[in-house]
């Protein structure tokens, strides 16, 4: 019947009659649209925008603020969905610059603030659990589950110090972890985590469950909107549309490096935050790298380096819970 037809098309972002639709939001094939679309889980409408190429090819999502204070990764998708023209494009792009605009407006740090949960935690999500759960999975059938890559946007959050690099995960399908290997190569960040450890419920290792590549790339830190680092990030979507065929010209080379440790430290109790490392500062094991203090100043407990390492990520705020973390180290070993 027509109409089981057309609900099952647009339940699927499918095609019909050349039309690429995401509920309200239609781009007939060579145009472009943006607009809001309704996802449960969210109190707030979802900002969209459809690059619909004239020609076949690859599908991409490309989307910023899943962690609503990573502000550099929303600027960088935004700035992708303005400029990216449909007349450039094989294929389709969708782009999603603020993926939780509950977090964003919230100005909430690491979970959504309607049940305080990490959103990059809950993928491929549940249609019937929690709210990130209902988002993730909303995300996760209607996005990426018709894309043939995922460009995940982060960066520090609100209390995160860091510098530039990218995840993939291993999954142990080789021609699929080649290949995403490849595509954070191409994404052009000096530092690339190859996650073994498979964080589960995140984007990446959804997508790679799937079948389907996947990067996050983190650049900018601390709240602030750092135009050089949004650009970092711009530059490494146009490279991999560019790998992908979605848009033509020469890939531009790369030099990055590939770290094979991503070591977290957590914090066992709560108290005042005292790292004594910098960020991108190389540790050798067994170095002294913070210390949590009481309210009185007395040390409660000192972190070690559990092995070398270059420090991709620090929480720069004094007031630390228990569980929070509290850094990262990568290695190449
Ligand atoms: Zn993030």
């Amino acid at each position: 019947m027509d109409d089981d037809w057309e609900h099952i098309a647009k339940r699927k972002g499918g095609v019909i009659m050349g039309d690429w639709t995401l509920q309200s939001v239609t781009a007939a094939r060579g145009q472009k649209a943006h607009g809001h679309v309704y996802a449960p889980g969210l109190s707030s409408p979802l900002p969209v925008f459809l690059i619909h190429g004239v020609e076949d090819g690859p599908t991409v999502v490309v989307q910023g603020g899943i962690h609503g204070c990573e502000y550099t990764s929303v600027d960088a998708a935004l700035q992708i969905g303005r400029k990216l023209q449909p007349e450039q494009v094989k294929g389709r792009v969708l782009v999603l610059p603020i993926a939780n605009p509950d977090s964003f407006y919230a100005r909430s740090i690491y979970v959504h603030p309607l049940d305080n949960k990490n959103l990059n935690r809950q993928f491929p999500g549940d249609a019937t659990g929690t709210a990130s759960q209902q988002l993730a999975r909303f995300l996760f059938e209607e996005a990426y589950s018709q894309a043939d890559a995922l460009l995940d946007l982060h960066g520090g959050d609100m209390i995160e110090a860091l510098v530039p690099f990218s995840i993939y995960t291993v999954s142990g399908n080789e021609e699929l972890d080649t290949k995403a290997r490849e595509m954070a190569d191409v994404f052009g960040i000096k530092y690339v985590i190859a996650d073994t450890g498979q964080v589960m419920g995140a984007t990446d290792s959804a997508m790679a469950q799937a079948g389907k590549l996947a990067v996050i790339a983190e650049a900018g830190q601390q709240g602030i909107l750092s135009s050089e680092w949004s650009q970092q990030l711009q530059d490494g979507v146009w490279n991999v549309l560019r790998w992908l065929g979605v848009i033509e010209g020469d890939v531009k080379p790369t030099e990055t490096q590939l770290l094979h440790e991503f070591d977290w430290y957590r914090a066992e109790e709560a108290g005042l935050w005292y790292p004594s490392i910098g960020i991108g500062e190389k540790v050798k094991a067994g170095q002294e790298i913070g210390c949590i203090c009481d309210e009185f100043g007395e040390p409660l407990h000192r972190y070690h380096a559990k092995a070398d390492g270059t420090a991709l990520f620090i929480v720069t705020s004094l007031a630390i819970n228990r569980n929070d973390p509290l850094l990262a180290l990568g290695d190449a070993e």
